[in-house]
Formats: structure tokens, C-alpha cells, sequence
């Protein structure tokens, strides 16, 4: 049987003694990855290859025999940080990342993840357990159905704390097929225009919370550094960010289930978001609207639900084309131009919407070559 793997993300309430070791924790695993980061880094250095997890993991027990600390905590965990690790090597020899960094204390989110092993994570009644840490009070706002694979502990900068289990379980039914294709154009001005005409502006209704933040921010600006009430409005800062984040997310699993719901194709522009954040115009609206995030949804959704979606080359001149006749238009090429008529066949387009259909284009025509290719007609 078919399956897939989802996150179900609940609210942890650890006691005391508990959040001790999660900040234990969540330190072990930052020390275990630096360590091994600064040895790879090394052997990286003066023979130009890696390291590799199995090395790492085999190496594990010696740097623990001599810190003891390091044997409090979940060693499953330590090996995640190794894995985390080799992940990030492994895309940065692909040329999709720059070299790992350091992690570092003041990141604003804090996370460890324990792998299962043997029943040591579990659901039972209103709490977790989780290793080392034993049973833990969780708000469970959802059922789980299916086979626990990990869980994610996170702390975040506003003191609360949350797990994140990995599960396995059944893929969904497929969607009844719409015979609707559609091609979307991603960007700046609304986080979507389709191809059928309809645009899916940006989210707007954090608005007032961008009002509340702005003045929480100045009321930790006239706090004494460092002091009580300093941390009292920090929190209160960081808990308006966290809000805020939430409400966003929530948007972005609603448009995307909404388009995979509503079309059988999709076809998306390959973007290079990393690139786009480097860019300082960019920056402030892919940020603002987590386009990446916004594409792993869609990615994952599409496979869960047996849609097809086909990722446009990103150097496809989407916005130059005209979508009537062909026409390669250099001068769009300036972001400002949001209109424009085709100087060969005179249709007027919309900046957007004719990128979209020139992306649905694109994905269709990169579709047949790649089912004509597999079924082998010459
Ligand atoms: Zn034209």
C-alpha cells in the first residue's frame, strides 16, 4: 500500500524539570554538530570530500566517553544532528546550498528530533512520552493514525514549546479529476495570478497584528537591556511574530489544497528562492509571503492527491512571451512594466496573468515530451 509521511505539530506543556532537558538537549545536539561540522570542515579543507554519517556516528561514542553531559540526553537525537549534518554537506556537493554554518544559541527557533526506536515515543492519553524526557502534557488537537517515525522537539524564543511527529500512514484518496490544468505565476504583487484569470492576493488579515507588533516593538525598545521587564517585552515580541507566522501558514495549506483540489495539472515556475532573497529588491516580498514554503506544499500535496505538477525552467522567459502569438518581448523584462501590447500581434496582456499561461504552456508541452518519451514514440 501506498504511503505517505505527515507531520502533525501539537503544543507541549514540559514541567520544569523537563524543559531543563530540553534545553540540555537541543545543546548536546548543537555541540555534537558543531563538533563534527569543524571536522568535516577539516578533512573538507585539506582533501576536497566529506566526511560521512557512518563515520561521524562511529566516532559518536568516543567524544561522548569523555562528557558526561552528553549521556544524559537522547542519543537518537545526537544522531539526528549527525544526519542534519551530512544532509547539508550532501546539498552543498550538489551546488543547491552554501556550506553548513555553525549553529548557534540565539537562533529563534531551538529543535532537537528523537528517532523511534522500541515504543519510546507514544501517544498515551493527554500527554507524550518522549525519550529521557518520559511523559510529557500535549494539547492534542488531532488524531493520529499510522506509525510514529520521529518527533521533533522545538523551543521557541517566545518560551513555548512544541513537538512535531512524523508519521506514516495510508495515502489519501486521490481527488475526482476536474480536467482542469492551470499554470500559476508567483510573485510580488499577489502571491498568485492563474491562468484562468483568478489571483490569489497576498494575506492581509495579519494587518492588525503588524500594528500590535510595531508597538510591542517600541515598548521593548524604551526597556532597560537585560533586565525583567526587557525579557517580559521580548516575549511578548516574539509571540506576535510567532502568531503571525502561524496565520500565514494556515493561508499558504489553504490555497494549496485548494489548488490541488480544483485542478489536475499544475504547472509552477522553478524559482530559485535563495537567489531571490540574495536579491535586496526581491528580498522583502519572497520573504513576506515564503514562496519556498509555499512550493513544498504544493509539491507534496500534488503527489498525496495524484495531481500532476511540472516545474518550469526558471530561465523560461515566462513574462517576455506573448501568450497569443510567441512574440519574445525584451522590454518586459523590467519589472515595472505591469501592461503591455504585443507589438507583433497587438493583444494587450497583463504582466502576470500572460506569464501564467505561458508557464501552463511551457509545463504542458515539458509534460508530453516527457509521457511520449516513456512510451517510447519516436
Ligand atoms: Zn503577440
Amino acid at each position: 500500500m501506498d504511503t505517505i509521511q505527515k507531520a502533525y505539530k501539537f503544543r507541549l506543556y514540559p514541567n520544569k524539570e523537563q524543559q531543563v532537558l530540553i534545553a540540555k538537549t537541543i545543546g548536546s545536539c548543537r555541540y555534537v554538530y558543531n563538533y563534527f561540522l569543524n571536522q568535516w570542515n577539516e578533512t573538507y579543507e585539506s582533501t576536497g570530500k566529506g566526511l560521512s554519517y557512518g563515520k561521524c556516528s562511529k566516532a559518536l561514542p568516543g567524544l561522548k566517553q569523555g562528557l558526561d553531559w552528553l549521556q544524559e540526553v537522547d542519543s537518537t537525537a545526537l544522531q539526528t544532528a549527525l544526519k542534519h549534518l551530512d544532509d547539508g554537506y550532501k546539498r552543498f556537493f550538489k551546488g543547491l546550498n552554501d556550506r553548513p554554518r555553525f549553529k548557534n544559541k540565539r537562533n529563534p527557533v531551538q529543535s532537537y528530533t528523537s528517532k523511534y526506536t522500541n515504543n519510546n515515543i507514544r501517544i498515551q492519553g493527554k500527554r507524550v512520552r518522549l525519550p529521557k524526557l518520559g511523559f510529557v502534557k500535549i494539547k492534542l488537537s488531532k488524531t493520529l493514525r499510522g506509525r510514529i517515525i520521529s518527533a521533533t522537539v522545538r523551543s521557541t524564543s517566545s518560551k513555548r514549546y512544541y513537538v512535531a511527529l512524523l508519521v506514516e500512514e495510508p495515502k489519501p484518496q486521490a481527488f475526482d479529476r476536474t480536467g482542469s490544468h492551470v499554470g500559476i505565476d508567483m510573485g510580488l504583487k499577489d502571491l498568485m495570478v492563474l491562468s484562468n484569470g483568478d489571483t490569489l492576493p497576498n494575506i492581509k488579515s495579519y494587518q492588525s497584528l503588524e500594528s500590535k507588533l510595531a508597538k510591542a516593538q517600541r515598548s521593548l525598545s524604551r526597556k532597560e537591556y537585560g533586565s525583567a521587564n526587557y525579557h517580559k517585552a521580548k516575549i511578548k515580541v516574539a509571540r506576535i511574530h510567532e502568531r503571525i507566522a502561524d496565520i500565514r501558514l494556515d493561508y499558504l495549506h489553504k490555497v494549496t489544497s485548494a489548488l490541488v483540489k480544483n485542478h489536475d495539472f499544475i504547472a509552477i515556475e522553478d524559482l530559485n528562492v535563495e537567489a531571490m532573497l540574495k536579491d535586496k529588491y526581491l528580498a522583502k516580498s519572497v520573504g513576506d509571503v515564503s514562496l519556498s514554503k509555499l512550493v513544498e506544499l504544493l509539491v507534496y500535496k500534488a503527489e498525496w492527491y495524484d495531481r500532476k505538477l511540472v516545474k518550469v525552467n526558471r530561465h523560461f522567459p515566462s513574462s517576455q512571451l506573448c501568450s497569443a502569438c510567441g512574440y519574445k518581448n525584451s522590454k518586459v523584462k523590467n519589472l515595472a512594466v505591469r501592461k503591455w501590447t504585443c507589438p507583433y500581434c497587438q493583444t494587450r496582456h497583463d504582466r502576470d496573468l500572460n506569464a501564467s499561461i505561458n508557464i501552463l504552456k511551457e509545463g504542458e508541452r515539458i509534460h508530453l515530451r516527457s509521457t511520449v518519451g516513456t512510451t517510447g514514440v519516436a
